[in-house]
């Protein structure tokens, strides 16, 4: 099967029993028992829901892994991979991680012991000689947000492997239809399926995909004890969302590629971080390891009143936290997903307080081109 069609059917989602096209939403918490010496498939929810296994399945088959898991959100699923990680351990991580993650390896995890060393993952030196004795993982966002750097996925898990570490990669800002971590040497793919994978900004879920038995067993003895499950309604929402992932990416990367070209023609705008330019640093790189730019873009205007003002005035647009929906979503770092850290170390990064984030809508392109127009000459 292509991947588009495998979006439609790999879930096998006609119900055998009657042929509904629709995967039933089975909203039980427990199962009864026909046979008290032959216990049933299922038990209890948060071991396994006929519902969420749909999704899990056709999440580990499109990431072209051993098993899927579907969790409450992607922070439950990336603070449950992480949690299968000892105290004394290790963690090599990128230094512009989602800030969620950051809060949970620096607030959370280091309370128990699990030691993390944050570097620039777009240095392959970098990374290598961060390995020390007790490395046990190595955990990657490509590209990263708000700027999209890119890390060498092949490269980056030869060399965890030959120190015997987890290679787990955060694959929300490309979803499996433009990168394919495992089919890269990863070990450990982790979704916030809130964003692309869901699309319509109307659920909060993470997934997560192994790739090796022993690695799905781990994750699973986490799932069902520390119990973040996504519940039966959002398992639903979120398989019918991905059904359409691959005709939603194809127009936003379109637009996202018109919007980045109209940009950076502005004299108004200093720098426009986008993958599908030519002008975009790492770019190579990132077509080598996945099949599109996806719908993400960056840029800094010259001057923060500018910033102020287009902010204050894009019109058809959400300004708001989160990405990949079918509206566009404009967001202000400094002020929203980095206001935590503290402005000397956030410029440091290149977040300054003239960066926006837009995530590309579905919106008809002229429309939203006519929108930033009006908005940057108000
Ligand atoms: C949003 C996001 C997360 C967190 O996911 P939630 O569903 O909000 O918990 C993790 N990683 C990346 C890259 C994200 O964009």
């Amino acid at each position: 099967m292509n991947f588009g069609t495998k979006l439609i059917h790999a879930s096998g989602d006609i119900d055998p029993a009657t042929g509904s096209v629709s995967t039933p939403i089975y909203q039980t918490s427990t199962f009864h028992q026909f046979d008290i010496d032959n216990f049933g498939k299922y038990d209890y929810s948060r071991s396994g829901n006929p519902t969420r296994d749909v999704l899990e399945k056709l999440i580990a088959e499109l990431e072209g892994g051993e098993r899927g898991f579907a969790f409450a959100s992607g922070m439950a699923a990336i603070a449950s991979v992480l949690s299968i990680f000892s105290a004394g351990d290790h963690i090599i991580i990128c230094g512009d991680v989602y800030g969620g993650t950051y809060r949970a390896a620096t607030k959370l995890f280091s309370r128990f012991n699990i030691d993390f060393t944050f570097v620039d993952a777009s240095n392959i030196e970098e990374i290598r000689s961060a390995f020390k004795e007790n490395t046990r993982g190595l955990y990657l966002e490509t590209p990263s947000n708000p700027l999209l750097k890119v890390t060498d996925l092949r490269a980056a898990s030869r060399i965890a492997n030959e120190h015997n570490a987890i290679t787990i990669v955060d694959n929300t800002f490309m979803s499996p239809y433009l990168q394919r971590p495992l089919e890269l040497g990863a070990d450990i793919v982790v979704h916030s399926a809130t964003k692309f994978l869901g699309g319509h900004s109307d659920v909060l879920a993470g997934l997560v995909v192994t790739k090796t038995k022993e690695l799905s067993d781990r994750v699973y003895q986490v799932q069902n004890t520390f119990g973040a499950v996504l519940g039966p309604q959002d398992s639903w929402l979120l398989i019918r969302g991905i059904k359409t992932l691959k005709v939603r990416l194809d127009a936003l990367q379109k637009s996202a590629q018109k919007l980045a070209e109209w940009l950076e023609g502005r004299d108004e705008v200093e720098k426009v971080y986008y993958l599908g330019l030519e002008s975009m640093e790492g770019r190579e790189l990132h077509l080598e390891q996945a099949y599109g730019a996806g719908a993400v873009l960056s840029f800094k205007f010259k001057d923060i009143e500018r910033t102020t003002i287009f902010l204050n005035n894009v019109k058809n647009v959400a300004v708001a936290v989160s990405l990949g929906s079918v509206e566009t979503i404009v967001s202000y770092p400094a002020k929203m997903s980095h206001a935590a850290i503290p402005k000397e170390e956030r410029e440091q990064l290149g977040i300054t307080d003239t960066l926006i984030r837009v995530s590309v809508g579905l919106e008809d392109i002229d429309d939203l081109l006519g929108s930033f127009q009006e908005a940057i000459e108000k």
